[in-house]
């Protein structure tokens, strides 16, 4: 199956670029492997993405985007991706099911929640250790949970914990956090958080769920522990590079160096949204770049016309070889 522009990742990048490339009269398709919004699933609230001053969820926010893609006529598919050959004038993207290509192809694959990899937080994923807490947070009405790290998913969420859970520690490496003032203004307020500074988690028991927290409070020197409930892991980001990593120009964190056009070191192949290097993750910044990889690539594929070959996807294929 031909395409002018495949587009891999549903997020806010990659929902942006299929408006973009649709509307600038792309035939163009949306792979995921999952539904459409990436991260911003696991958003309760977004409040800071202008023109939505109402609270909007992530969830919302994602079929919104998605329904303006197809009205522009930007094809979904919801196949995971296999192999992608990313080479000449025909980018080849590999499903279980069939062989796609494209005359340009947008990555906007995002970033995944990085694991703390301590003892228990695997055996316990699903039976008390989560990510998310717009998926599991209902689950521990009154009850006590901690949530790690100190950047702006980690206070959000510890938050919109306090909707259900009785108490939530925040436990934090140092003793300042990460997370954007407006947002810690509004935790240090909130009664039903309390800050555990300066302190690690070296273990995460119980059986069958998670009944304690063991810690360690680096500036005292001091080991002690904690019955809680849940555990919420919020300590950071990795790229979903894993498909590409060997092929681009990564930054030191495996997140990939683009110019302002959205460009990788390929021609024709672009990335856009939290994979890409760059000093600001959000989902306003995400369309922002998603918007410029589509445009981007419909600028590609006007300018090199003459290159692409004609016909179905095996002669595009044969091409490349
Ligand atoms: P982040 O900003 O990278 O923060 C990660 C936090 O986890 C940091 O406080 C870090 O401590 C801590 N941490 C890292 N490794 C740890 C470890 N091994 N043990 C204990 N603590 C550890 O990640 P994020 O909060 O997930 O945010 C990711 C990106 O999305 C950021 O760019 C963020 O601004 C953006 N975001 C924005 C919003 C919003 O605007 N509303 C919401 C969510 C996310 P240190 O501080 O000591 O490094």
């Amino acid at each position: 199956m031909n395409y002018d522009v495949i587009i891999i990742g549903a997020g806010p990048a990659g929902l942006s670029a299929a408006v973009y490339a649709a509307r600038g009269e792309l035939k163009t398709a949306v792979f995921d492997k999952g539904i459409e919004g990436g991260q911003m699933n696991l958003t309760d609230e977004i409040e800071n993405y202008p023109g939505f001053e109402n609270v909007v969820t992530g969830y919302e926010m994602g079929m919104k985007m998605k329904a303006q893609a197809e009205k522009f006529g930007a094809e979904f598919k919801y196949e995971e991706i296999t192999a992608v050959s990313l080479d000449g004038y025909c980018k080849i993207v590999e499903t279980a099911n069939a062989t796609y290509c494209a005359r340009a192809l947008i990555i906007a694959t995002g970033a995944s929640p990085r694991r703390l990899n301590i003892p228990g937080e695997a055996r316990l994923t699903g039976r008390g250790v989560s990510y998310c807490a717009v998926c599991d947070g209902a689950l521990y009405r009154d009850k006590v949970v901690a949530v790690i790290g100190g950047g702006d998913s980690a206070v959000e969420e510890a938050m919109f914990l306090t909707k259900f859970a009785k108490k939530v520690y925040l436990i934090h490496r140092r003793s300042e956090l990460r997370a954007e003032k407006v947002i810690q203004n509004r935790a240090f307020a909130n009664d039903k958080i309390e800050f555990i500074w300066d302190t690690v988690p070296n273990e995460i028991e119980g059986d069958p769920t998670v009944q304690n927290l063991k810690l360690f409070n680096r500036k005292e020197n001091r080991a002690f522990e904690l019955p809680v409930q849940g555990v919420f892991i919020y300590v950071g980001i990795l790229p979903n590079n894993n498909l590409f990593e060997s092929r681009l120009d990564l930054d030191e964190a495996g997140f990939v160096k683009t110019n302002e056009l959205m460009q990788t070191k390929l021609p024709g192949v672009y990335v856009a949204g939290d994979l890409r290097h760059k000093p600001l993750r959000q989902v306003v910044t995400a369309a922002a770049d998603g918007g410029i990889a589509g445009w981007s690539a419909e600028k590609w594929i006007e300018e090199n016309d003459e290159h692409f070959p004609k016909g179905t996807c095996d002669i595009m294929k044969k091409h490349m070889r």
